[in-house]
């Protein structure tokens, strides 16, 4: 491979991140057109956005020009900007923040635009901040039957609303939940009688369990609640009301370390696309004598050849496994290339330099638009904390105190978390640390030490003994000797499984010297 476009390189690492999220394709992105009415607050925060994830196009719109008072929140704007058209320096902000995007600008109201300005666009942004200019441009998206999301502030509260025109072309609502709300309606207008029965049945139930409640549960209730409220400050109000459960208590084992997973896949075969490109890592760095720096393209070119190789290698194993010598005899050609194609498919396309550079860096699917709603909830909270830790209140904390958002639905959800009894962090138990290793099949004794390293605990073989916390059975005893003291009896002949735990505990100084009085190790081979 030679390294051909430079500037097609650098655009696929600028999108390198959101590339990784399912379903992307930035080809769509690239060739995309938005509109922003408003370059206000909201309006300079979604063209930021666009411009960052590579939109086509933005025609920006606004008949304003920037005051000071604008630059307390206006993003793109800076001391010195006052005076002139927010369109145009946004306009020049955005493109230097990236150089890619195409920006139109209209200093100018929106009703005296031209239609052909909207028709160009896929989606329309309102980020205005009065009545008319709203009503006005949802009058021309109707008609232009262009999608339109309109959006607003006041202090502390906001909204979105998303309006679709009749024949825009979009589908808004699910087809099949639809048909189900029809069907719903409908089976009342049918005098089915059996239909009709078993609502009134159910109508009864519900009755009889009310009743229950109102009868048997309340004046039960009212009881235990008396005795509640009089302990309450005593027993329950510290954890309950001051604590709210801390980072470990929803992490109690901390997933492998990375580094213990290329550790392995120096020893084992790459079984999935990720592990040939670690693998390929380590060879480049035998072979060359430092690792790839995935800014030089040579090293970018060298490493997708190791790991085309690996994958390749890969592909040939898994179609031996699959494939025995006695069936490739009863198979034709074309059939032998189908084993093959289907392989492929399996274990995906040829690298892409940025998938390279996602899998070695750990990098998690990230984009723009859902980090600023997280950053800005993040900043919302910590503003409240800040006012209380002064003295002044202008909110509680969210309660409870974990809210998922998921941008596929458009939905917030508040997530009840409980506090761990037994959480390492902050919960009764001291001076014990959970541990999940990857170790390799062929894994023995002194392997666990070595992997426990790599994860940054660094024990001394002979100042530690390993046994298994269910049945006691020793498996490492430094201080005995024999088979108890051999680093080299693999873990499956102790009949270790996947997944299973051991216990590792210190003897003699380690005991008095060593914080961690107890390890519990999940060992998961890979
Ligand atoms: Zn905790």
């Amino acid at each position: 491979m030679t390294v051909t476009n430079k500037e097609d390189i650098r655009k696929s690492r600028m999108y390198a991140r959101q590339q990784l999220i399912d379903g992307w394709d930035q080809e769509i992105v690239s060739k995309g057109c938005v509109m922003i009415v408003g370059v206000g607050a909201l309006g300079c925060e979604i063209a930021k956005d666009f411009a960052l994830m590579g939109i086509g196009k933005i025609v920006l719109v606004d008949l304003d020009t920037i005051e000071t008072s604008n630059l307390s929140r206006q993003m793109l704007f800076k001391p010195g900007d006052e005076g002139r058209p927010k369109a145009e320096v946004a306009a020049e902000r955005l493109k230097d923040m990236n150089p890619f995007l195409n920006v139109d600008f209209y200093f100018e109201k929106l009703q005296k635009l031209a239609m052909s300005v909207y028709e160009e666009c896929d989606v329309i942004i309102a980020a205005l901040d009065n009545f008319n200019a709203r009503l006005d441009l949802n009058k021309i998206c109707l008609r232009i039957k262009k999608p339109m999301v309109e959006g607003g502030t006041v202090g502390f509260e906001g909204h979105v609303q998303v309006v679709i025109p009749k024949d825009s072309g979009l589908e808004y609502k699910n087809r099949e939940f639809e048909i189900e709300n029809v069907v719903d309606t409908k089976m009342w207008e049918y005098d089915n009688p059996e239909y009709l029965d078993a609502q009134k049945e159910i109508e009864q139930l519900e009755y009889l369990i009310e009743r229950l409640k109102q009868e048997k549960l309340e004046p039960f209730r009212r009881l235990v609640r008396k005795q509640v409220e009089e302990e309450f400050d005593k027993k329950y109000a510290e954890d309950v009301i001051n604590i709210t459960p801390c980072y470990r208590c929803l992490v109690p084992i901390p997933p492998a370390d990375d580094k213990l997973v290329a550790a392995c896949t120096l020893k084992g075969l790459p079984r999935n696309r990720n592990h040939c490109v670690i693998k390929a890592e380590v060879i480049f760095e035998k072979e060359y004598g430092f690792k790839p720096d995935m800014n030089v393209d040579d090293d970018v070119v060298n490493l997708k050849a190791l790991a085309q190789k690996e994958l390749e290698a890969l592909r040939g194993r898994v179609f031996k496994e699959n494939v025995s010598e006695e069936k490739l005899e009863t198979l034709t050609p074309e059939e032998i290339t189908e084993w093959k194609e289907n392989i492929k498919d399996t274990f995906g396309e040829d690298y892409k330099f940025e998938e390279m550079e996602n899998i070695l860096g750990n990098k998690i699917a990230a984009i723009q638009s859902v980090s600023s709603i997280i950053s800005s909830i993040q900043s919302q909270e910590a503003l409240k904390l800040l006012f209380r830790l002064h003295g002044r209140n202008i909110g509680p904390p969210m309660d409870p105190p974990y809210i998922n958002y998921n941008g596929v639905y458009g939905q917030f959800d508040q997530l009840h978390i409980t506090k761990r009894g037994d959480c390492l962090a902050c919960g009764d138990i001291e001076g014990e640390e959970n541990i999940h290793l990857v170790v390799p099949f062929d894994a023995d004794i002194g392997y666990i030490f070595k992997a426990m390293r790599i994860v940054g605990h660094e024990i001394e073989p002979i100042l530690w003994m390993i046994t298994n916390p269910v049945n006691k059975e020793m498996y490492w005893n430094p201080y005995m000797s024999g088979e108890f003291k051999d680093p080299t009896i693999k873990l499956t002949t102790l009949k270790i499984k996947s997944n299973d735990i051991v216990t590792l505990t210190p003897l003699g100084k380690a005991k008095v010297e060593s914080e961690i009085k107890k390890y519990n190790v999940i060992i998961t081979f890979m």
